[in-house]
């Protein structure tokens, strides 16, 4: 700001020294003219008044040798005739006697008119013997003719005694056209004046100045009384308009020109430039201020904006280097660009260790597709987040479980991924699920045989019944019972009841070979096997496996038939086409089928009767 109103105000200064400058020298060029013209115009007069008086002199010399008679006088009549055509300024002459009476002249009407016209010049010389030329007081005959100035000269008689004068009358209209030709601007004035005082020519003209007496005004009084010549600036005592006056004096005579110049004139085209470069000046001085104004408030604001951006930026770092989060920058080449100082708790790297290398250089390799997932997908949706869990190796071996945030930077610069560390929740997570799973598996679990439970065996059956039915698929069910039991407790005692049950479920649970079968304990020491889409045959073929590995099991038991462990069962199934409406129909038909295996004398598979024309396999007799 400073800079500008500094710039501005040199401008101005700048712009007023050239102007004052530029007015000294206009000011010092029109004295200069009007000295000029001052000088050139009394060499002028002086010339004038030279040769009028060389004119005179010559005449009156001869006149006082030849003496006044009428034929010298017609003689010089002549030659005075003869000099006034060449000499047009010289508008008449005249010779007076010492009375006044005019002798001869070429404007004489009357004898008494030269003791009127040349009374002055004719008081002078009838008072002075010197032999110099004089110059009278300026005089019309008529008011309707010129104004003329007489220039005299003294006539002696042979003695010495005054004899008259002769006069030259010198015409101030030649003066005045002769000054009116110069170019001196409206108000400037040229005039010619006695050194007594008395004003005879003055431009611009005016009759009542001829012959007016200048010995009171300011610029006679101070300037022309003390110098011969001078150059002034001066208010004038005719009009008040200060002028440049240069006046010089006329030599050989008493008299002196004058020019003046008006000081506003000789100024006037430096007024108008002035007023232009004021204009030029206040529209460059509005222009540079305005400019400088905008530019300063632009810098101000920019700085302002700098500031603030370096203080969020500031802000951010701070948030980014004290955030137990891990913050990385990812660019398009998918390395790391920056790395906050969370790497060093989160994985034990320094930041530069990771910096610059690609981002998948920790990734824990079976998590590769997880990885991939977050960081491949919608690569170009700007400002869409990915989320994603996945395991990293750290610096020292350590697998942690690291969730990321992925986050897209506009233009493309890549990304922004926080991440943190949830090894702790992963593995809550781990342990809720796996506990989960051990109640689920407890709600459908025996606890004795670890087979299914009733409840779990009644809902995979109705399942079953209602697939097989949907499908038009055959539903097998094998019960089983297992012989004389109840002694086998009395005798052995209740646990070694239980593991003799353990140890049946176990071999059951090995038998069914499809992932749809089901072995569950169907209560107290009866248990189920649900085959799904598996007719009657298999299934017997399985009760019978059943029975025989029970068999084989050669669990001993002395108060059965075969002093060993054994097992009946009950196929029935339930064929598309069968009565069977309901899983109860089926559980009631294998039943009586294991009633039959009872009845018929214990270790045999039975086919329930209702359920088809299948055979009824004996497995004794088969045996
Ligand atoms: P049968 O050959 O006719 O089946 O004779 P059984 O003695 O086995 O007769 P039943 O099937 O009616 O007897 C069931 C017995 O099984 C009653 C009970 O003492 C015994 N039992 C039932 N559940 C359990 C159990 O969970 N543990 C033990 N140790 N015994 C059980
Ligand atoms: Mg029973
Ligand atoms: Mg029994």
């Amino acid at each position: 700001m400073l800079f500008v109103v500094l710039v501005c105000f040199l401008l101005v200064l700048q712009s007023f020294r050239a102007a004052s400058e530029q007015r000294a020298r206009e000011l010092d060029h029109a004295r200069q003219v009007s000295a000029n013209l001052a000088q050139s115009l009394s060499q002028h007069a002086s010339d004038i008044f030279r040769t009028t008086d060389a004119s005179i002199i010559g005449i009156a010399r001869r006149i006082e040798s030849d003496g006044f008679n009428s034929a010298n006088l017609d003689q010089a009549a002549r030659g005075m005739s003869a000099r006034m055509t060449v000499f047009p300024v010289m508008a008449g002459w005249a010779v007076s006697d010492e009375n006044g009476n005019c002798l001869t002249g070429s404007l004489v009407r009357s004898l008494r008119q030269c003791a009127i016209n040349y009374k002055d010049n004719l008081e002078y010389h009838r008072s002075h013997q010197d032999d110099v030329s004089y110059i009278g007081e300026p005089f019309q005959t008529t008011a309707a003719e010129p104004w003329l100035l007489p220039v005299s000269h003294r006539l002696n008689r042979p003695d010495g005694s005054f004899a008259g004068i002769i006069t030259g009358d010198l015409s101030l209209d030649y003066f005045q056209h002769f000054y009116d030709t110069f170019d001196i601007g409206q108000l400037g004035s040229i005039l010619l004046a006695k050194r007594d005082g008395m004003l005879l020519v003055r431009r611009p003209f005016a009759a009542r100045n001829i012959g007016r007496d200048l010995h009171s005004s300011h610029f006679f009084q101070n300037y022309v009384t003390h110098n011969l010549n001078g150059d002034v600036e001066v208010a004038s005592a005719t009009d008040g308009i200060t002028r440049l006056n240069s006046y010089r004096a006329v030599s050989g005579y008493p008299l002196f020109v004058s020019v003046a110049l008006a000081t506003n004139e000789v100024l006037a085209p430096w007024s108008a430039e002035r007023r232009a470069r004021l204009v030029r000046v206040g529209i460059m001085v509005g222009v540079i201020g305005g400019l400088g104004f905008w530019l300063a408030a632009y810098i101000r604001r920019g700085r302002r904006l700098e500031n603030a951006y370096y203080e969020a930026a500031d802000a951010f770092r701070l948030l980014a280097e004290h955030s137990s989060d891990l913050i990385v920058k990812i660019g398009r080449d998918m390395r790391r660009h920056y790395v906050s100082p969370a790497s060093r708790s989160l994985l034990g790297y320094e930041p530069e260790d990771l910096l610059g290398h690609p981002t998948d250089d920790i990734l824990y390799p079976p998590d590769r597709a997880i990885w991939e997932h977050a960081f491949n997908s919608q690569i170009d949706d700007t400002g869409e987040d990915v989320q994603a869990t996945y395991r990293v190796r750290r610096k020292n071996g350590d697998l942690i479980w690291v969730e990321v945030n992925r986050r897209t930077l506009p233009e493309n610069e890549g990304f922004v991924v926080v991440s943190r560390d949830v090894t702790a929740r992963k593995t809550a997570e781990d342990q809720l699920t796996q506990a989960n799973l051990q109640l689920e598996n407890l709600a459908h679990r025996d606890g004795l045989t670890g087979l299914a439970n009733r409840r779990y065996f009644d809902d995979a059956l109705q399942t079953e019944f209602a697939r097989a039915r949907r499908e038009g698929k055959v539903l097998s069910l094998i019960m089983i019972d297992v012989d004389c039991f109840k002694l086998f407790n009395d005798r052995y005692g209740h646990p070694a009841g239980d593991k003799c049950l353990h140890a049946i479920a176990n071999v059951l649970a090995k038998l069914p070979a499809r992932a749809g079968d089901l072995v569950a304990r169907y209560g107290g020491e009866e248990m189920a096997i649900i085959l799904p889409n598996t007719p009657i045959v298999g299934a017997l073929q399985i009760a019978e496996r059943a029975r025989l590995a029970v068999r084989q099991l050669a669990l001993s038991h002395e108060g059965n038939g075969p002093k060993i462990v054994t097992i009946s069962l009950g196929v029935a199934a339930a064929a598309p086409d069968s009565g069977a409406t309901a899983p109860v129909d089926l559980i009631k038909a294998a039943d009586g089928a294991l009633y039959e295996a009872k009845r018929g004398g214990r270790d045999q598979s039975r086919v329930a009767q209702a359920t088809s024309a299948a055979e009824i396999v004996h497995p004794s007799a088969a045996e």
